[in-house]
């Protein structure tokens, strides 16, 4: 099915063939720079907003929206068209508010330290549901405007390369955002990143590194040993000649597993020359995976010990932990039992 934003320009322009063109630029203007409903475009003959209505459906449908960190983090479950169900994370930040995507319901690379790859796969987002994440959050952020999107939520996007691109094109060329501003997350899919790197728009690249060595690595971050340590860091050279981004390394500090000293050492080892940035975070808590993450000293330390050897290194703010929204912890739920200390709207829209 195509949904509302699965929709190009042409397409657009085919739905309403009987329209004047202006009519169809001033509806896909409203709908990208807008996120207007049909509804709401007052300019637009009420016959033809219906139309849209039905003929250019909306992709997801708000099942709950929950509130934590005192109204700056917000989450959202979708139901999708066929049943599927995703996630999507909004976080104001002083300086920017940031939109964490999910590009497939649920996910194929099966870590065992992450929520998403516990639960297993259900299919590939299109770009227009991946799009329309970033639509609708961006309603909710008003009159706050969104300047980041990272895709950080459920799935692997580089396993969903093609609808991932056509929404980053999407969301560069038609709802605004810079390049700069995109972030792609990947739990290293050596293929997907050197396709990255051909594309046109520099986007920011992370890497799920979690471990510096492939012993450790192949049992953290199982594709590891189809895509080992150094294929891997070849395709990150690769992207940096291509792109002169800079590059992250995400590595989820796990208690007494890769936050000893040597583990700082390999990392290092790693980042040095690539001039890599380490984002730590301390594991959080999923209900299928029994190591905890390190304690605040032990995060502290590790970041000191990377800041000795020469890389760059800070400790992610952690947040929407009691709306199990943080990382790792979006998962597809169909029924959810949420802390009552939760705040929950219930929304009717759509
Ligand atoms: N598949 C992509 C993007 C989604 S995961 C990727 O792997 O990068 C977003 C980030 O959250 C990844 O860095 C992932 O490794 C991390 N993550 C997963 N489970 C986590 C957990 N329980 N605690 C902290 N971070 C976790």
């Amino acid at each position: 099915m195509l949904t509302r934003y699965d929709l190009d320009r042409k397409a657009l322009a085919a739905l309403l063939a009987d329209q004047p063109s202006y009519r169809v630029d001033q509806i896909w203007v409203g709908l990208h720079r807008r996120g207007a409903e049909p509804a709401e475009l007052t300019d637009v003959p009420k016959s033809v907003r219906a139309r849209l209505e039905t003929e250019a459906p909306a992709g997801l449908q708000e099942v709950t929206r929950q509130v934590g960190d005192r109204g700056k983090t917000i989450k959202w479950l979708w139901r999708l068209h066929d049943d599927n169900y995703v996630e999507t994370v909004l976080m104001h930040y002083r300086d920017r508010s940031t939109v964490c995507v999910s590009t497939q319901a649920g996910c194929a690379m099966a870590c065992g330290f992450c929520a998403t790859g516990q639960a297993g796969f259900g299919r590939n987002l299109s770009s227009g549901e991946i799009v329309e994440q970033v639509i609708r959050a961006s309603r909710a952020a008003a009159p706050r405007r969104v300047s980041n999107v990272v895709f950080m939520g459920m799935g692997e996007p580089l396993a969903n390369f093609g609808s991932t691109w056509t929404a980053i094109e999407r969301l560069h060329d038609e709802v605004g955002l810079s390049a700069r501003r995109l972030t792609v997350s990947t739990v290293g899919i050596v293929p997907g990143i050197r396709r990255l790197a051909q594309e046109r728009l520099p986007v920011n690249l992370a890497v799920s590194l979690h471990a510096a060595n492939d012993e450790l690595r192949d049992a953290l971050v199982p594709v590891n040993r189809r895509y080992p340590l150094d294929s891997l860091l070849h395709a990150c050279r690769e992207y940096l000649a291509a792109k002169h981004r800079r590059l992250s390394f995400e590595w989820a500090l796990i208690d007494g597993v890769n936050d000893r000293p040597s583990d700082a050492r390999e990392l290092a080892a790693l980042a040095v020359p690539l001039r890599a940035h380490v984002n730590l975070i301390p594991l959080n808590p999923t209900e299928g995976y029994a190591a905890r993450g390190s304690p605040p000293i032990r995060v502290r330390e590790f970041r000191d010990w990377l800041g000795a050897l020469g890389v760059n290194a800070t400790i992610r703010r952690n947040r929407g932990t009691a709306i199990d929204a943080a990382c790792g912890q979006l998962r597809q739920r169909t029924s959810t039992v949420f802390p009552s200390s939760v705040r929950i709207a219930r929304s009717s829209t759509s």
